[in-house]
């Protein structure tokens, strides 16, 4: 049960704001996830951190294909460039929707941009209901989850929310392709590392280990799923904790 005096962190994927390989972005997307925000500020009060990816306009595992060998490390920082690009596109719908939101960046650009620490962000949450982080952790050889997790701490939530696409939590495998797939209710971050599931960056778990933050997956596809689950309506998750 999500608990509504307590902060949350929505972690979207770059992928969960287009549905084809063509656009980076689907308008229809945007405008839809931020009428979901914009319906949980207005009826809960909610103060909320989205940890944005990268992964439609560019993932550092994509250097090698396009001969980048030995460029891992700028790889990996244009996917975080990427993600910056997302969180200032999402703010901009944000924005027009006349909802408080600021974009805080792993790295600072000089006179576009500020760094997230603990004190800014309590700074920002009095001014803004949404604080939108892009950049990711700044750091290379890691993902989004691994940022969203450090936001958590950073911010004092109790609940990431990580929105999936087109599949409603944790399996063993892939049930697209194995009927006899497993479905995970609840696992504990250790079960998950145990299992070599691959859903979630393995840091992001790590960093966990040590507060009471959980995760809780989820398929964002279905219509106003992110209100349903912050709501307690939305049955179909997975539940990671401690
Ligand atoms: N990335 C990184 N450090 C971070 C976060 C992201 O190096 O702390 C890079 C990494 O190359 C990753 C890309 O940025 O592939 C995009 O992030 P991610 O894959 O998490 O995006 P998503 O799959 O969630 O869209």
């Amino acid at each position: 049960m999500i608990n509504k005096k307590e902060r949350v962190i929505l972690k979207l994927s770059g992928e969960a704001l287009t549905n084809s390989s063509e656009n980076i972005y689907s308008i229809d997307i945007l405008k839809n996830i931020t009428e979901q925000i914009s319906y949980l500020i207005k009826n809960y009060q909610l103060k909320i951190g989205i940890v944005i990816g990268g992964g439609n306009i560019f993932r550092g595992s994509l250097a090698k294909s396009l001969g980048m060998i030995k460029n891992e490390e700028s790889a990996d920082h244009m996917g975080m460039l990427a993600t910056t690009i997302n969180a200032i596109a999402l703010n901009i719908y944000l924005k027009n929707a006349k909802i408080k939101s600021i974009v805080l960046n792993a790295r600072e650009i000089k006179g576009l941009l500020n760094q997230p620490s603990e004190e800014k962000i309590s700074e920002e949450f009095i001014k803004n209901d949404v604080i939108i982080f892009g950049g990711g952790t700044g750091k290379p050889y890691v993902s989004t989850d691994t940022a969203a997790a450090l936001r958590a701490i950073e911010s004092k939530s109790s609940y990431i929310l990580m929105a999936k696409n087109n599949i409603d939590g944790i399996y063993d495998k892939d049930p697209n392709h194995f009927t006899n797939a497993k479905f995970f209710k609840k696992l504990t971050f250790k079960e998950f590392i145990d299992l070599k599931l691959q859903a979630i960056d393995h840091q992001a778990l790590q960093k966990l280990e040590g507060t009471d933050i959980k995760i809780i997956v989820f398929n964002m596809n279905g219509k106003n799923n992110i209100i349903k689950l912050y709501e307690n309506k939305l049955k179909a998750k997975t539940i990671l904790t401690k």
